[in-house]
């Protein structure tokens, strides 16, 4: 027999659960299909970096104001926890310092705060804990932003899944492809389907059922190396730990006038690390093990192959940057998304019943609720 629903959302990814989400909370009925037992895609590959400063204004930054305030919520609701909140970015080069006090300038820096070579002393006196374990005396100041926060990705997913289900009734079919979607129903690896909308959220599986329809988006797939290390016992990180190398990446920096200065420096100091599109993020676990990235790499097809040389060059960073006196890799992986020159997500209406949403740059975990809100802002709105 045929299962009907109002929404089929194809792929468990944190855009599909978003979406799932979203849908809900509008009274739709709703049915997620995944193709693997489990998710195992970019969602629970990354950081759990939930990221507001520093995204690209508008459309980016909005979604991730949005997203943070569900995350929120969601924590609390399906039991997921909050390892810890700020973000410490870590200013070496006086180029940097000026994109960080222009950032204070803007909407998107309000609330974040530019503590100066001098004030440091006053960081636990203003209640922050484990500064000491910044290397910041080699720093010229460090810009603070209180409103991102970290998830366990491979423990909130599931997570997020099971209260979907259990609280909030949106059934998932695991292990389950969908292979054909026709204007009446979706055919799938293991049944068939009828839905008045049908939303794919397919990640970077760009190949699959989702491919004619993107197909003019041009998009490449990015890898990304990540690894898990187990440092000096009792060692904890104030919050999450980026260097000036991100000011000049993330676009809500990086697009200020005053970042093109840091962009030329970094380019002749450090010419390998833009090669690889290394920069540094660095969280950590509950066990006080740190997840350390990242590195980019662009291309019509996912890189297999991690790099040692990579690897190093990354690990060169962190100890830049952390009071760390040994270090021992854990895990190693590979991450993928994909990757747009001109936007961070896109919604491809491909008829009024069917949709792809994809978020095309490294920001899905921090803005996957606000890009479903907006699409079923829209679309529900047609009817
Ligand atoms: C290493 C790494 C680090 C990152 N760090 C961060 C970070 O810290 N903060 C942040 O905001 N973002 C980060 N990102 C980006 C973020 O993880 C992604 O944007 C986001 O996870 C994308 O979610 P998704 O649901 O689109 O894709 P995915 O998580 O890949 O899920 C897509 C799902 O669709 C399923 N699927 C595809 N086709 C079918 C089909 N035909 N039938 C059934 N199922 C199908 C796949 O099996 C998969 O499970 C990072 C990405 C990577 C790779």
């Amino acid at each position: 027999m045929k299962k009907m629903y109002e929404l089929l959302v194809v792929g468990s990814g944190i855009v599909g659960l978003a979406h799932a989400y979203e849908a809900r909370k509008r009274g739709l009925s709703v049915a997620i299909v995944e193709q693997n037992a489990r998710c195992t895609g970019a969602s629970i590959r990354n950081f759990g970096f939930i990221t507001v400063s520093g995204q690209g204004v508008k459309d980016t930054w909005r979604r991730a104001v949005y997203s943070a305030k569900v995350w929120r919520e969601l924590t609390q609701l399906a039991g997921i926890k909050i390892l810890h909140q700020g973000t410490w970015i870590l200013c070496q080069r006086p180029e940097a310092v000026e994109v960080a006090k222009a950032f204070l300038k803007t909407k998107m820096g309000e609330e974040c705060t530019f503590y100066e070579k001098i004030s440091y002393k006053d960081l636990p006196r203003l209640g922050f804990e484990n500064t000491g374990n910044l290397r910041l005396e080699e720093s010229l100041g460090v810009l603070y932003s209180p409103h991102e926060f970290r998830v366990e990705s491979r423990e909130a997913i599931p997570r997020l899944a099971d209260y979907l289900q259990t609280e909030m009734e949106v059934d998932f079919y695991w292990s389950t492809e969908v292979l054909s979607i026709d204007d009446s129903s979706i055919l799938t690896s293991n049944n068939r389907f009828e839905a008045d909308r049908v939303v794919i959220c397919p990640g970077s599986q760009l190949t699959g059922i989702a491919k004619s329809y993107i197909r003019k988006h041009h998009l490449e797939l990015c890898t990304l190396q990540m690894f898990r290390l187990k440092v000096q016992e009792g060692f904890i990180l104030p919050g999450s730990v980026m260097t000036d190398n991100s000011l000049a990446r993330y676009l809500g920096w990086a697009e200020l006038p005053e970042a093109q200065a840091l962009k030329d420096r970094i380019a002749k100091e450090m010419p390998e690390y833009l090669d690889e599109g290394i920069h540094l993020i660095v969280v950590q676990s509950a066990d006080g093990s740190l997840v350390v990235g990242d590195s980019h790499r662009y291309g019509s097809a996912e890189e297999v192959f991690a790099s040692e040389r990579v690897e190093s060059l990354i690990i060169n960073l962190l100890y830049k940057v952390l009071n760390i006196t040994e270090h021992k890799v854990m895990e190693r992986w590979t991450g993928v998304y994909p990757s747009s020159s001109v936007s961070d997500a896109l919604i491809e209406k491909v008829s009024p019943r069917i949709r792809v949403a994809i978020v095309s740059s490294g920001t899905g975990a921090s803005t996957a609720f606000g890009l479903a809100k907006d699409n079923f802002d829209e679309w529900l709105s047609n009817d």
